[in-house]
């Protein structure tokens, strides 16, 4: 019920041309934009990364509202200089390293001339990822009925909309609770799924990535060695995946890797115990998954929040460049709490 008022809120704003007037009040200095894949048929990825025409739409929407796109340092340097007039920055990042940002992005940001930075997790080039996210994925678009032991659920799924809301589902329950992944072994087993395969067939290997590291656009970011949430880790397990993962990209590109992007991002996986370990090890900045523009000069370096482009992605990109989607999300909270409906819908 919240998810559909915040929606219908965005979309009113849209068409009456609030959103124009909110970007005025909201919008912030600079903004970092996530993308994960960008996809040339985003049905057969059952609709999961960003597709091409979005891409570009979303370009085109951040040089029509004017703003600058940049790298995360010159971002952060114009931002430390506190100057009034400066205009809006940009910062466009991918994370997990997919082969379709040097197939697919890449062209089109070269068309914009914009930089971009692309944070890579060890095991992706190295085959080893436990990417339960692309296995359930090609579960879901192979098979008509999915049973996860675990979940304790049976998805009866032969429809692209059953798969799409099959797929989500299972997302959401390893979200809510990160180490919920590792149940998942023994129905890639069921369903012969090859995580390695995969890692091959969507990740970029590391000629790849020392090729793009050369490209002037580009920059290559830290991303840990497993993609483990670190807030589920001991201390010197946290540390170690961030510190050995910066080597290996060093090793690999032979170039500082200074960026980093805690994977998930979230509250769950991410905290100020992993913003002082990124400092501690090396890196520069850090990167999170929590919604929010950059202003002014006191931005933390190591708990930088991102936008991305939510479930109706035209409008709530726009939004989330406005800075309206906030205020959006504050109004359905306080609204959906007196909804006499709300107990029954859950
Ligand atoms: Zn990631």
């Amino acid at each position: 019920m919240r998810q559909v008022l915040t929606t219908g809120i965005l979309y009113g704003m849209h068409w009456t041309g609030l959103m124009a007037v909110f970007r005025q009040l909201f919008s912030g200095q600079a903004v970092i934009v996530m993308f994960h894949e960008i996809q040339r048929d985003f049905r057969h990825e059952l609709m999961t990364g960003t597709s091409v025409e979005l891409f570009q739409q979303c370009l085109s929407s951040l040089r029509r509202q004017g703003w600058k796109i940049v790298t995360l340092d010159e971002c952060l340097h114009a931002l430390s200089l506190g100057d009034p007039k400066a205009p809006r920055y940009a910062v466009i990042t991918f994370d997990d390293g997919y082969r379709d940002v040097l197939s697919v992005a890449l062209p089109i940001l070269e068309q914009d001339n914009a930089p971009f930075t692309v944070y890579v997790p060890t095991a992706a080039p190295t085959r080893a990822l436990k990417s339960w996210w692309l296995g359930m994925r090609e579960i879901f678009r192979r098979a008509d009925h999915v049973t996860i032991d675990p979940m304790g659920v049976r998805f009866d799924c032969s429809d692209f909309l059953s798969k799409k809301k099959g797929l989500k589902a299972v997302v959401k329950w390893v979200h809510e609770d990160y180490r919920r992944a590792a149940l998942l072994d023994r129905t890639f087993e069921t369903h012969r799924i090859s995580l390695s395969a995969l890692n091959a067939a969507y990740f970029m290997d590391e000629r790849e990535l020392q090729a793009l590291s050369r490209h002037p656009l580009a920059s290559i970011g830290g991303h840990s060695t497993s993609h483990a949430a670190l807030a589920t880790l001991d201390p010197s397990s946290a540390r170690a995946e961030l510190e050995d993962n910066r080597m290996y990209l060093e090793t690999l590109l032979g170039l500082p890797v200074r960026h980093l992007a805690f994977p998930y991002g979230t509250p769950g996986a991410c905290g100020p115990r992993e913003a002082h370990i990124a400092e501690q090890v090396g890196f520069s900045t850090a990167v999170t998954t929590r919604k929010g523009h950059l202003d002014g000069a006191s931005v933390n370096r190591f708990w930088l929040p991102r936008i991305g482009l939510g479930c109706h992605p035209r409008i709530s990109f726009e939004a989330n460049l406005s800075g309206v989607h906030v205020a959006a999300q504050a109004v359905s909270n306080a609204v959906s709490v007196d909804l006499p409906l709300r107990s029954r819908a859950k």
